[in-house]
């Protein structure tokens, strides 16, 4: 059976930075049922506390921050890269040990964000980007979704199943 790796929070853990989570989602509940979901919150995983302040990335892209370009910021200036790359890095070591192929992660996370994020400012301006952690998955192949496309994912891992 494919596993897939899933943002804590979106399974109701209160890992979020304001000590908050998401959901249910009534597919998440099948898949967890079905013992297919590897959780994982990588700024927890990263050594970061809850509550935290919020962090945001410069311009929203978090493949410039895998490449060095640039840092995780929180609001009070702190740099809070090390702790989004580590955690970024210990997804990846979840979905190579699991042979994981398709992700769900909070969407606009500076770190599981997929498709935008924002932009740095704390304003709640939205750019197109990605979080830390799902821009090394994508490096890995892996394909991201986030809660707003579960319908998307399950075809997805219906077609994985299919084979
Ligand atoms: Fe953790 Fe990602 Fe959820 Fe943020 S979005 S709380 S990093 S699992």
């Amino acid at each position: 059976m494919q596993k897939i790796l899933v943002s804590r929070c979106l399974l109701g853990h209160r890992v979020r930075y304001d000590g908050g989570a998401h959901g249910p989602f009534d597919l998440l509940q099948q898949w967890l049922d079905e013992g297919r979901v590897v959780a994982l919150c990588p700024e927890v995983a990263g050594g970061l506390p809850t509550p935290r302040p919020p962090a945001e990335i410069p311009g929203g892209r978090g493949s410039a921050v895998l490449d060095g370009q640039l840092p995780v910021l929180t609001i009070d200036g702190e740099d809070v890269t090390a702790a989004f790359v580590d955690g970024a890095e210990q997804a990846l070591a979840l979905v190579r040990e699991h042979g994981i192929a398709l992700a769900l992660l909070k969407a606009r996370s500076p770190s599981c964000g997929n498709l935008e994020n924002y932009d740095g400012s704390f304003s709640g301006a939205r750019v197109a980007g990605e979080g830390v952690t799902a821009a090394l998955l994508k490096r890995a192949g892996v394909k991201v979704f986030n809660e707003e496309q579960l319908l998307e994912m399950a075809q997805a891992l219906a077609e994985l199943d299919a084979g």
